[in-house]
């Protein structure tokens, strides 16, 4: 192997593309199917006409060698729980019918027997479903699907390596199925789930497969040498199979540290690194064990889940430095492209310049290309890519929109006593007990009321010009006088105007904020057919005027109980949006918690007394390996703290986020310095409860008592019965009674008959306190 042997043998490769199609055909197509109007057959067409314009605009655009399998009417952890035959007890009878409809039961669930649990993929906002396993599990192998989609692409004329979720993350992904106890490992499996992997991958090498590319993103995470030993197993079983096609193992969204020379041992012809964000570290710890002599190095140095354009010269010295440690050095993007929208070319709404700052999948593709050419031909080959990519990072550092001078300034001026505030926790406990005058376990909810098919109608009117904004306006005071009338009569005590105006949580203020760009095709899979556009945060961040104001205040002269001001916060502002690379994201955070901090002030000045900024992101966002957590804990508390420390002590700061476990984080939620909290805790049975006073949590809470992911009325006896739960583990004095997130998803008439059942929960309780 040398250096130079190594660069001409440079390759361009991805290992997934975004799967909708550039006008969500595939989600309209589903569905279509779901509803009945579309047949079965028209659905595969589709996936299967979008499957070829993905494989044919990679390849023409010069991807040496395109990703198969990656394709998924849901989502790709589901499809290897069909490829390993894991199919759910309650699922069996629906799969074996007809194997689609089956997997969408598996996906969504039927009357009769719930989906597979979901969760986010890493710390991507892509959810999948979880594998459920256990100690009965019997796995089977049914390479269907991934035979076909290679073959496609074979037919095609195309180079083509099929990607699989690797077992050992399978298996790390997976939880113990309903029934088993909560102590089953399903890595046991790892056994029982290789010869299954063996059969796929004979398979896939009868049909034609060079390489097959193996995803192991669980291994960037802390794992125990039992986990690597596993993954040492696993690999060492799989490299000594005797017909198989050639390995590719891959690593992405972090470094490998540990388990980087675990692979690098392991019989496999080829690995595949992040090179992002992770590059220094793997750069090292690839050096340490020597290199990768003989064998394939994916190298992931175009950023493959944020927009940014890529660096193209720092990209080749990365590549450079790589030569000499692999027999072969490729270039591909960090990740999977699913991460990132399809095309930035029919933007309209950003100005031509400022698009060329951006790449999405297409975008990216043409870099790898470009950096594939260069590795291999020199950078004389793409000497005028080069110039064009100099003058587009140039035209991003330079504009005005990435700096300005006024919120730089802010923000350097920042003192630690900026962050806070003026009393201590229990004095200002205090002062809000007298200054608010609540009753002891104060009822309230979390922000957001059922958006109505008349508020979605309103919006779309104004976008579409058919009403203008006063009318508009018009309408969403007409929603929030119905919504303050009902919670009056209903006896809530802290009162939400109903977040009518908001499209999204994130977007509202994306929208009204200097420094965030909109995109109108920018789609992202969220989960299944659920496509989001995240904003994208480019630039300095400021506020130009109030944002909420009118809505609270208005809402507030329309009652004599406290209103309370919304607001999202900014771990999440940053968690839900493309953020920019060119700056640490702390910087970023205190950015928009000062934009934040003048809404809050506002709020204020304007009268109101109870402000809650939600963070239902802070423990999303937590890096994946312990090591990273103390500094990100540290930004993001104090871009709260930043946020919500200007106003006086008599109010009342409120936060709010939505997930059950959270033992981890409990330290940090305390350094919000937030006085009251309201979690999710009903389906867990007020499990948060318990935790916070393990931690000996000293501020107020509201672990929900109403689950609102569900459309069943939980009784008053239910939640009084949880309530009672919940003063096992909090004092009265510092108990709320709320549900466990908004309301926004939910009818009206269940909300109604809910919200009712709490607060006479709440009073019977109240009783038994006297
Ligand atoms: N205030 C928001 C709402 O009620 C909170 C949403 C969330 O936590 N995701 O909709
Ligand atoms: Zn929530």
């Amino acid at each position: 192997m040398t250096p130079k042997s190594a660069a001409a043998a440079a390759r361009s490769t991805v290992y997934g593309y975004p799967r909708q199609g550039q006008d969500r055909e595939l989600k309209k197509a589903i569905e279509g199917y779901w509803k009945g109007r579309v047949t079965a057959e028209a659905l595969r067409a589709t996936a299967a006409g979008l499957r070829r314009a993905n494989g044919q605009a990679l390849a023409e655009a010069g991807i040496d060698e395109v990703p198969t399998g990656d394709f998924s009417y849901y989502d790709h952890v589901l499809d290897t729980t069909a490829m390993v035959g894991a199919i759910p007890r309650r699922h069996r009878a629906a799969v074996e019918a007809d194997a689609l409809d089956g997997y969408f039961a598996m996906a969504r669930g039927t009357q009769d027997a719930p989906p597979l649990e979901m969760t986010k993929w890493f710390d991507t906002n892509y959810h999948y479903l979880v594998p459920e396993l256990g100690p009965d599990t019997v796995f089977s192998a049914d390479s269907a699907k991934q035979v076909a989609e290679l073959k496609e692409a074979l037919a095609l004329g195309l180079t083509a390596r099929p990607v699989l979720v690797g077992p050992v993350t399978y298996l790390l992904l997976a939880k113990p199925a309903p029934g088993v106890p909560a102590g089953f490992d399903p890595l046991t499996l790892l056994d029982r789930l290789l010869p299954v992997y063996a059969e796929v991958l004979a398979d896939l090498r009868a049909a034609g497969a060079e390489w097959v590319q193996l995803d192991e993103p669980a291994l960037v995470q802390d794992r125990t040498p039992a986990e690597l030993n596993a993954a040492e197993r696993a690999y060492r079983d799989l490299g000594a199979l005797p017909d198989r096609p050639k390995l590719l193992v891959a690593s992405y969204f972090d470094r490998l540290g540990e388990a980087l020379p675990v692979l690098a041992k392991a019989p496999v012809e080829g690995l595949a690194l992040d090179f992002t964000e992770a590059a220094a570290a793997n750069l090292e710890a690839l050096a340490a064990v020597g290199g990768l002599p003989g064998k394939r190095l994916v190298a992931g140095v175009v950023n493959g889940r944020n927009v940014w354009v890529n660096d193209l010269s720092k990209s080749l010295a990365t590549l450079g430095t790589l030569l000499g440690l692999a027999g072969r050095v490729d270039v591909a993007a960090s990740c999977s492209l699913l991460h990132v929208p399809l095309d930035t070319t029919p933007e309209r709404d950003i100005e031509p310049q400022i698009l060329r700052w951006l790449a999405f999948a297409r975008q990216k593709t043409a870099e790898i290309v470009t950096l594939a050419k260069g590795l291999a031909r020199g950078t004389d080959a793409i000497t005028a890519e080069l110039a064009a990519n100099r003058a587009d990072l140039a035209s991003r550092t330079g504009s005005p929109i990435t700096r300005d001078p006024a919120v730089r300034a802010r923000a350097e001026a920042v003192t630690d006593a900026d962050a806070r505030r003026a009393q201590s926790y229990p004095e200002r406990a205090a002062a809000q007990r007298a200054h608010l005058g609540l009753p002891l376990l104060p009822t309230t909810t979390i922000g957001s009321f059922p958006q109505t098919g008349e508020v979605r109608t309103a919006r779309a009117d104004l976008r579409a010009g058919r009403i203008d904004t006063a009318g508009y306006e018009e309408r969403i005071r007409a929603e929030i006088q119905e919504v303050i009338s009902f919670q009056e009569k209903t006896g809530l005590d802290v009162l939400v105007h109903g977040e009518a105006e908001r499209n999204d949580m994130v977007q509202y203020f994306a929208e009204q904020l200097t420094g965030y760009l909109a995109t109108q095709h920018g789609w992202v899979q969220s989960y299944g057919t659920r496509c989001v556009r995240p904003p994208i945060l480019a630039g300095d961040i400021s506020r130009p005027e109030p944002m909420t104001v009118r809505w609270t205040t208005y809402a507030q002269s329309l009652s004599d109980r406290p209103v309370k001001g919304m607001l999202t916060g900014p771990v999440t502002m940053l968690a839900w949006s493309f953020v920019r690379d060119d700056q640490p994201l702390g910087d970023t955070a205190r950015q928009v918690a000062l934009a934040l901090r003048d809404e809050v002030n506002d709020l204020e000045a304007a009268g109101t007394s109870v402000i809650q900024v939600d963070e239902p992101a802070l423990r999303e966002t937590l890096p994946l390996r312990a090591a990273d957590r103390p500094a990100y804990l540290a930004w993001a508390t104090e871009a709260f703290r930043l946020t919500t420390a200007g106003v006086r002590p008599k109010t009342q700061i409120h936060t709010h986020m939505c997930y059950a476990e959270f033992g981890d984080i409990v330290r940090a939620i305390d350094d919000l310095d937030a006085d009251v909290i309201s979690l999710e805790a009903a389906r867990s049975h007020m499990q948060v409860a318990r935790e916070l006073a393990t931690h000996g949590y000293p501020r107020e809470a509201g672990p929900g008592v109403y689950d609102i992911h569900s459309p069943r009325v939980p009784s008053a006896e239910e939640a009084a019965e949880l309530l009672r739960t919940g003063l096992k583990a909090i004092p009265a004095e510092r108990l709320w009674v709320n549900p466990d997130c908004g309301l926004k998803t939910r009818a009206w008439p269940e909300t109604r008959a809910s919200l009712e059942n709490l607060v006479a929960a709440a009073r019977t309780v109240r009783g038994e306190l006297r």
